[in-house]
């Protein structure tokens, strides 16, 4: 299985998207300190690809390069049928047909006029793994991101929540395409691929573009203590991704003090405080650490969960949620 999104509210879940900027629900529900938005947030920079009833939704920065393809779908179009509704399920899902999904990845391919590039996926699981492709798998390897400089491969990660990042050197001619949700953000997996982009095929940061598809946002992505603990343990800049009582929830031996000070019976204790996570702020995070030029780096700035008209997500909408998919690869010829 291919899914990114879990059911526990610890795991993250996401996919992609782009067109319009941050939703008017999202919003209305939070209010960032100013200062933490990243040039390129504004979804006004990004575009949207439109073959029959395809939309997919692509970052100019991206598609300025004439050697390369990319998109973030989106649910629309397709020939998978969910609530009585046609969508474009990508991921091979429990309640959809292999045939139909692989009809859709075609359309995908073709709205994209990438028919010639062979699609590589992976089979996802929350890791730190990062394969170095110089042709097509025979089979999905198991891991969360993939580089290759090899022309016809269009790497692809899948999404219903989590963060997809694509990645391009534009001088090296080097891709990669990486799934960040809460464990792959914890265990950096967008720095460390960016390191293999070195070590392997000599990519300078300076020289990256890099783009964040639609994923769950700080908006709607509650997450709870666990969660909290682990980024304060590993980044000095957690605090600054999350909204609600952080410091409370990583202070001190007790997770709970309330239970104390309330005197209340096992079982009847008020619930832990929870948060809300900014997974695409700690993914930019790591961009930028990794040597990522801030004016290179755009992010769509859609939230999946405040967008299920256009979007999938694993959160809101459960086992009946499609998978979205971010594709990026190397042209055969110059176009
Ligand atoms: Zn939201």
């Amino acid at each position: 299985m291919l899914f990114c999104a879990r059911r526990n509210s610890g795991n993250p879940d996401y996919t992609v998207l782009v067109v319009n900027t941050t939703s008017a629900t999202a919003r209305k529900r939070r209010t960032r300190p100013s200062g933490r938005s990243a040039p390129g947030h504004s979804g006004a920079a990004w575009k949207s690809v439109h073959s029959g009833e395809l939309e997919i939704l692509q970052a100019p920065a991206l598609a300025n390069i004439p050697w390369l393809t990319h998109g973030f779908s989106t649910r629309m179009g397709g020939s998978s049928t969910l609530a009585g509704k046609k969508t474009l399920n990508l991921g091979f899902t429990g309640w959809d047909k292999r045939e139909t999904v692989l009809a859709n990845r075609r359309a995908l391919l073709s709205a994209l006029g990438a028919e010639n590039l062979q699609l590589a996926p992976l089979r996802q699981f929350h890791s730190d793994v990062i394969y170095v492709l110089d042709r097509p798998p025979q089979e999905p390897p198991r891991g969360d991101a993939s580089i290759t400089s090899a022309p016809g491969l269009l790497l692809a990660v899948q999404t219903a929540d989590c963060v997809p990042i694509l990645l391009a050197d534009a001088k090296r001619r080097v891709v990669a395409a990486v799934h960040a949700g809460w464990r792959g953000t914890l265990q950096r997996i967008v720095l460390k691929t960016i390191g293999r982009m070195q070590m392997v095929l000599g990519t300078r940061p300076k020289d990256i573009v890099a783009a964040t598809g639609p994923a769950i946002g700080g908006c709607c992505y509650e997450v709870g203590p666990e969660v909290a603990q682990a980024f304060a343990a590993q980044f000095a800049a957690a605090r600054d991704w999350f909204e609600g009582p952080f410091d409370r929830l990583i202070g001190g031996d007790s997770p709970n003090p309330l239970q104390w000070l309330n005197r209340m019976p096992p079982g009847h204790q008020p619930p832990l405080p929870r948060v809300h996570l900014d997974l695409r702020a700690a993914n930019r995070w790591q961009l930028l650490k990794a040597g990522v030029l801030p004016q290179n780096i755009f992010s769509s700035g859609l939230c999946t969960s405040c967008r299920t008209d256009l979007l999938f997500s694993f959160r809101r909408e459960g086992k009946i949620s499609g998978r979205l998919m971010a594709v990026i690869g190397l042209r055969r010829e110059e176009s």
